[in-house]
């Protein structure tokens, strides 16, 4: 730890954390949303405490719990395929782990809770915009199955905040707002990138040597081979991870190095997006002009990132060992390719796994479809697992406009006799079971960008009952609910929604 006190901003060197106390929000402050399943399930808490004056002082950071040294991470990155040198924690500190009954620590971090020695021309603040939206879509993606860092309580305040929502020059003033958030851990590639970086070897081998002991207890301290194994299981995570990103239609919009996590879970949501009609080349970020981390192309950015991961292992490793380090990347695209025909042969229902290629050429054939039809991801599937298949039989697709849209394709007819038989193979099962089963695995809701858009309209006028629905009904993703159902959660997306933008600001 960086023992200079204070929050001036500076080029920080020989740590991995600095001291950095939050600085309170200006003006009354208000509970905007808060997660019941993590403050119960996770903090031990009744979510009665959360409706206390106390719980919104230590949940914005004007207070602290007794023993509280609150840290700020120093950390750097490859951001857009570039090294930017010292970025850290410009606008969150780490206020301490806690051990829960369940015997699993979490680490607690706020979030917009003000400026840091990392904030370099930042104003440590967060709006309510990017919170609510951080704060949907980690419970989201939770409760998607999705390995992510969790959200317990969103603050929001009267203090402004400017931001420049499109980067072209108009300054609106938001509201300041503050997340507590919860991850097992919040290392990332870029906190052991800086390290190797800057030569500081043995802060290195310190840090990998906490992480691994803290999160990868099966990995021996004495073993030889730690720091490879590390590696091994790193690229293994990170490749499923994707994958799974992917088979909910996830584009997480910026896929830096910073904003990789050593424990492959999803960290760092900004300017996300869940797509509406297939398409490889879906880009959430508007700022992100060459659409590099467009939705397609994460898999191999994902490799780009662990490339950078092993460049900042190499000190710490033998010869030998960055022989075998390279020959395990080369790994990853396969490990990526298998965890994702999994998660689509399971999207389709399909059981067994004798007919390899034939399960490929279906899978591919209809995301072609898709993409050419423009059909919507989440309820082409979703509709796959509702629809009988007598009714796929008959080509009766009424109120089910996903898949009659897709059925518009030329080849709809000839994929959908393979796709039967396919279905038909494992005779035991009943049509009614199969579709229980793939209702498992096809979300009938996720955090759509005009979803997310209405609630915060409203948030930003004081009303957060739309954020409470979503968050609500967002819990359940596999369960069709009237109230979803009512506001049009799964229904096609209004015009509206596809001149929305979201950028890196927030
Ligand atoms: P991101 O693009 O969100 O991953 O952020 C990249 C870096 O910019 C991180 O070091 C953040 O802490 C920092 N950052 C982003 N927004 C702000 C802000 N408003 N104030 C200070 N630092 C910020
Ligand atoms: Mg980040
Ligand atoms: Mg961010």
């Amino acid at each position: 730890v960086d023992e200079i006190d204070g929050n001036f901003v500076r080029t920080v060197k020989n740590c991995i954390f600095s001291r950095s106390n939050p600085t309170p929000l200006r003006g009354s402050l208000r509970l905007g949303a808060v997660s019941k399943d993590v403050i119960e399930g996770i903090l031990d808490l009744d979510v009665a405490v959360t409706r206390s004056e106390d719980f919104l002082l230590y949940a914005s950071g004007a207070k602290l719990l007794p023993g509280s040294a609150p840290l700020a991470h120093r950390y750097g990155g490859h951001q857009f395929g570039y090294w930017a040198g010292q970025l850290g924690d410009g606008r969150a500190h780490l206020l301490g782990q806690y051990l829960n009954r369940n015997g699993e620590t979490w680490e607690l971090q706020l979030k917009g809770s003000g400026k840091t020695p990392y904030s370099r021309f930042g104003d440590g603040r967060a709006v309510i915009r990017s919170s609510v939206r951080e704060f949907l879509c980690s419970e989201a993606m939770h409760f998607l199955g999705v390995p992510t860092s969790r959200a317990a309580s969103l603050i929001v305040s009267e203090e402004p905040v400017l931001r420049d929502q499109f980067y072209n020059g108009n300054v609106k003033t938001e509201r300041g707002a503050v997340v507590l958030r919860l991850a097992k851990s919040w290392f990332r590639f870029g906190s052991l990138e800086i390290l190797a970086e800057n030569g500081e070897i043995d802060l290195l081998k310190k840090l990998l040597n906490f992480v691994i002991g803290e999160h990868f207890s099966w990995i021996h301290s004495d073993d030889p081979d730690k720091y490879l194994v590390f590696f091994s299981t790193v690229v293994t995570e990170t490749a499923q991870l994707i994958a799974q990103w992917i088979s909910v239609g996830f584009a997480h919009g910026v896929c830096n190095t910073d904003n990789f996590s050593l424990l492959s879970v999803t960290i760092d949501y900004g300017p996300f997006g869940f797509m509406d009609s297939y398409d490889p080349n879906f880009v959430p970020n508007s700022s992100d002009d060459e659409g590099r981390y467009r939705i397609g192309a994460q898999a191999e950015v994902g490799l780009f990132n662990l490339e950078k991961l092993l460049v900042a292992l190499s000190p710490v490793l033998t010869q030998r060992q960055k022989k075998q380090a390279k020959i395990i990347l080369k790994g990853y695209l396969d490990i990526y390719q298998m965890r994702l025909q999994q998660l689509f042969k399971d999207k389709l229902g399909f059981l067994g796994d004798e007919e390899e290629d034939e399960d490929d050429h279906l899978i591919v054939l209809l995301l072609k479809m898709m993409e050419d039809t423009r059909s919507d991801f989440t309820m082409t599937f979703r509709q796959l697992s509702e629809v009988s298949t007598n009714q796929l039989r008959s080509r009766n697709f009424t109120q089910m406009w996903a898949l009659e849209d897709l059925s518009s394709h030329k080849l709809f007819s000839d994929w959908l006799i393979v796709y039967l038989q396919r279905l038909s193979r494992p005779q035991s099962e009943s049509d009614l079971h199969r579709q229980q089963r793939m209702k498992r695995v096809n979300p009938r809701y996720v955090l759509r960008n005009w979803m997310a858009e209405s609630a915060i309209r409203r948030a930003e006028e004081s009303d957060f009952s739309e954020v409470e629905l979503l968050h609500h009904i967002l819990s359940s993703p596999f369960v069709t609910q009237d109230s979803a159902e009512e506001a049009g959660y799964a229904a096609r997306p209004p015009l509206w929604a596809n001149r929305l933008k979201v950028s890196c600001s927030s």
